[in-house]
């Protein structure tokens, strides 16, 4: 069959969904540096796919430029298309960033925490889904059996991941009926975020051509096994040194990475407008699921919503302090990446910026029970407010208020069927 190479661009906007355009290979030293046409109110479709309110009308020129350092070209040799792809800016017409670009705002978010700290955040996304091509049988919770019986589906994901330009970690059996987890290496905060992205479209790619699905909604079944992306993350000086350790400090953080950590804690029930931000991730996020349910921060316990890693082997302290992270739990996949690690590290850097102090365990209030009750917190945010500007603001806010709308009175089964099918 005639057939000519053709490349996306696109970004993991606000619904946490890659969206983009393709174009020929050939045009690709052009559209470098023009990339490919979007307009505001693409900003507004929300994760069911229509524009239910928008700011923006439908006017305006934006453009989609792909970041060289961001191409995936993954052929899995069956046949198919290549998975060709660039993750790239949204910038208006004259190349300068689009305030509501998503990757923009991470940036954003990183230079909070240099101009607060000096330093620089690495961190990882372990991300949990369930693969439609295991047969479910009772009882194989992490066995054997299950890893086995997503048949070659994992060993094809790795080779995915590796050649996308991710550090495939581990690939597991997870708790859940055919639930799985994978973990790519940690790396700079950008380049976390683009692996975490990436990582989610290797899965559904290889899932897609086996005639199967991957399942990331944090909640697929309401009265199943929920869906975590968990990051990891640590604090670094510009030379690489570690600097989230301190043996004598709260939970052995240093002094710096207990601020970040308190910022968090003090932002946590707004930003789970952000990190959290579907009204089923609030199925997820109740007692019983290792899931956290206040936001606090314990040493290595599943329950928090920073857990504090354990360090494994490490035989000096100059080991223990390079290994040492911190996890952070109130996230999953409705969520962008970039978006959900951009708001962690503003509220860390905001923490550091104004020397916060851990809260007594006993005083960590509870999350948030509804992404509405979320969306009111994040809304009434001064500080969440100026990290978005304005316009960002307002339609992000807008954004998830008419997809909830859209939704509302579906009960939960309901509500996890349609979730499922998107995500
Ligand atoms: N599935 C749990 C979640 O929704 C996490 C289980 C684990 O600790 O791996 O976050
Ligand atoms: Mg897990």
């Amino acid at each position: 069959m005639l057939r000519e190479d053709l490349i996306f661009v696109g970004t993991c906007d606000i619904a946490g969904l890659v969206r983009g355009k393709g174009f020929p290979t050939r045009e690709l030293k052009a559209r470098r540096k023009t990339g490919i046409g979007w307009t505001h109110s693409n900003l507004m479709q929300t994760c069911f796919g229509p524009i239910l309110d928008t700011p923006f009308g439908t006017g305006g020129d934006l453009m989609i430029v792909p970041d060289a350092s961001c191409e995936v070209d993954v052929d899995f040799g069956d046949g198919s298309a290549p998975e060709h792809f660039f993750l790239g800016d949204i910038r208006n017409t004259d190349g300068t960033p689009w305030e509501c670009c998503v990757r923009e705002f991470l940036r954003r978010a990183v230079k909070a925490l240099d101009k607060a700290s000096g330093l620089g955040l690495v961190g990882a996304f372990e991300q949990e889904f369930v693969y439609t091509g295991a047969e479910d049988l009772p009882g194989h919770a992490y066995s054997l059996g299950a890893f086995r019986r997503q048949g070659t589906f994992g060993e094809t994901l790795v080779a995915a991941l590796r050649e996308a330009g991710t550090k495939p970690d581990s690939f597991l059996a997870e708790y859940g009926p055919r639930q799985y987890e994978m973990t790519v290496t940690p790396q700079p905060a950008l380049r976390a975020a683009d692996h975490g992205v990436i990582a989610r479209e290797m899965a559904r790619a290889t899932a897609f051509r086996r005639g199967e699905r991957t399942i990331f909604s944090p909640m697929p079944v309401a009265d199943g096994v929920g869906n975590g992306v968990h990051i990891h993350f640590s604090l670094h000086e510009k030379s690489g040194a570690p600097r989230t350790y301190d043996k004598k400090g709260p939970l052995g953080l240093s002094q710096v990475a207990a601020q970040f950590a308190a910022g968090v804690l003090h932002h946590l029930p707004a930003i789970a407008a952000i990190t959290a931000p579907s009204p089923v991730s609030y199925i997820r996020l109740t007692p019983g699921r290792w899931v956290p349910t206040t936001a606090d921060i314990v040493k290595q316990d599943r329950g928090a919503a920073l857990r504090v890693c354990p360090v494994f082997g490490a035989a000096s302290e100059k080991k223990t302090a390079s290994q040492f992270n911190l996890e952070f739990r109130v996230c999953d996949a409705a969520a962008s990446p970039y978006m959900a690690l951009g708001a962690l590290i503003f509220a860390g850097a905001d923490g550091i910026a104004r020397q916060l102090t851990l809260p007594e365990a006993e005083a960590a209030p509870p999350l948030p029970h509804s992404l509405g009750e979320a969306l009111d917190k994040m809304a009434a945010s001064q500080t969440v407010a100026s990290w978005f500007g304005p316009t960002f603001f307002e339609a992000y806010l807008r954004h998830k208020r008419s997809e909830l709308a859209h939704v509302a009175g579906l009960q939960p089964p309901e509500l996890c069927a349609r979730y499922a099918e998107i995500y």
